[in-house]
């Protein structure tokens, strides 16, 4: 079935004319028609644009156009709600922003259509992105793949979700604190954090716009460096865009890690840990050793703060960002008396309660007496916890983790608890404030009920091809990632 096909073997069939892109996107709309009931990854898609675009990628398929400007000509790309795509729904899992359509499509859409992508989908979110289980979707929960009782992770499940479950070849998604690595390695595909300014965020709506990056969800690293590759690249529309050459990131892909050095944390063996995630991290280590890697322990002192530093800096941020939605220039509209009451209805009937509880702290940690104790201290923990990221790279090439403490826990479970909730994020949040790049991958599945886990790699600011070279490796060496989830055909 071509919807369970990699971009690499879904593009090398459409080039050799094998298979046509709108078969592809059929596979793919047929999927959704049956898994996406209990699945619940899209929030929307738009079927008929989405055959539109498969069969103007036939038409440059006939003509012989899929060379190597266009690696994605004709392959169905799903698109995380927080993502600009003109023409289509752009609601952040909101409310707030109910019937908005996106004017323009991001930097990265605009990418993935000139590398010939079929763009579709919206796919579901926590709202605005904050949250690791999608249960702060105003519109509804998607369930792992895995275990439908379950969660897929957050706040890009949705994508997670959707790529697990064959419903798209890849999708984009964003990571502020781990919302692309924690869902990838919770529903068991690839989950790739690039590095801050590495790829445009222009066209993301902005949660936290210090640590937000957006990546990708794809079912092997290679689909991973392809997909980067025609992401990257400096922007002039995002100033924090990285004027950095971009890599041929597939071409280093050569199974090849003899003598690279991979740092163990003193400061990650923690208590808390699930039995089975260590152990299977700990096996995808010797594995590393087996293929070569030599691992070395290293430390980094400040990562107790890293929560705390991080709830201070992403919630002051977006009470920033979040002040646009005000009734006046997006969405939804509840009418009041004047300006200020107008204002009050409106966010007060359009935001979640998540939003609402980050706006107040951020509020908080902003306002006059209480800056200096809160957000400029938190600033300077941060550039400890860099400091700690840049020293350890000066001894080995990637850091290994666990992406996750624990597989993917129950609906409901963790929903009332939102301290509980944020230490999901304890092996991710450090890269955001540190602004390295980090990928998960599959390592493992724990034994019933059969849930993925994934093995973290972090890399040195602009040290992606290393942790893909070093992620590729491990995926060739072991048959995790083709591991699929018990649906129903
Ligand atoms: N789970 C974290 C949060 O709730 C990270 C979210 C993200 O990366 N967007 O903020």
């Amino acid at each position: 079935m071509l919807n369970q096909l990699t971009i690499s073997e879904l593009a090398a069939r459409l080039v050799k004319g094998e298979t046509s892109s709108r078969a592809a996107i059929q596979a793919c709309l047929d999927q959704i028609q049956r898994a996406d009931g209990q699945i619940r990854a899209f929030i929307s898609y738009d079927a008929a644009d989405a055959l539109a675009q498969a069969d103007a990628a036939d038409k440059a398929l006939a003509s012989g156009s899929a060379d190597r400007g266009r690696p994605l000509l004709g392959v169905p790309i799903g698109i995380k709600d927080v993502i600009a795509v003109k023409g289509q729904p752009l609601n952040c899992g909101s409310r707030i922003l109910d019937k908005f359509i996106s004017p323009y499509d991001a930097t990265v859409v605009q990418k993935l259509k000139n590398a010939g992508a079929v763009v579709f989908g919206r796919l579901n979110m926590d709202e605005f992105a904050m949250g690791s289980s999608t249960e702060n979707s105003a519109f509804q929960t998607t369930c792992n793949p895995w275990d439908r009782t379950r969660i897929p992770g957050g706040s890009s499940g949705g994508s997670a979700a959707a790529v697990a479950a064959d419903e798209c070849i890849a999708a984009l998604g964003s990571d502020t604190g781990g919302s692309i690595r924690q869902p990838a390695s919770l529903c068991g595909c690839v989950g790739l954090k690039p590095s801050y300014g590495r790829v445009s965020r222009y066209g993301l709506v902005a949660f936290a716009s210090s640590l937000d990056q957006i990546g990708c969800f794809t079912k092997e690293v290679r689909d991973a460096a392809l997909m980067l590759e025609v992401l990257s690249g400096v922007d002039p529309s995002d100033s924090s865009s990285a004027p950095q050459p971009v890599p041929r990131y597939a071409t280093g892909l050569t199974g090849d890690i003899k003598g690279l050095k991979l740092g163990l944390a003193r400061e990650y063996m923690i208590g808390g840990l699930e039995p089975q995630v260590k152990q299977a991290i700990d096996a995808a280590v010797k594995q590393l050793e087996k293929l070569g890697a030599k691992i070395v322990e290293i430390s980094l002192p400040h990562t107790d703060y890293a929560i705390a530093t991080y709830y201070i800096i992403a919630t002051a941020e977006a009470s920033a960002n979040l002040a646009r939605f005000d009734g006046i220039r997006y969405g939804q509209r509840v009418a009041g008396a004047d300006p200020i009451e107008l204002y009050s209805k409106t966010r007060g009937a359009g935001f979640g309660a998540e939003v609402k509880r980050r706006i107040l702290l951020g509020t908080y940690v902003l306002s006059s007496g209480y800056y200096d104790a809160y957000y400029l201290r938190a600033q300077k923990v941060r550039t400890l916890i860099r400091n700690d990221f840049l020293k350890a790279f000066e001894k080995v090439d990637a850091i290994v983790t666990p992406t996750s403490p624990t597989a993917a826990f129950k609906i409901g479970e963790k929903a009332d608890d939102p301290l509980q909730m944020y230490l999901m994020d304890i092996f991710t949040i450090s890269a955001n404030l540190a602004g390295i790049c980090g990928i998960s991958i599959p390592c493992g599945l724990t034994k019933e009920p059969k849930l993925p886990i994934g093995l973290q790699l972090l890399g040195k600011p602009f040290g992606e091809e290393t942790i893909l070279r070093i992620g590729h490796a491990y995926e060739q060496s072991t048959n995790w990632h083709k591991e699929r989830p018990p649906l129903k055909a």
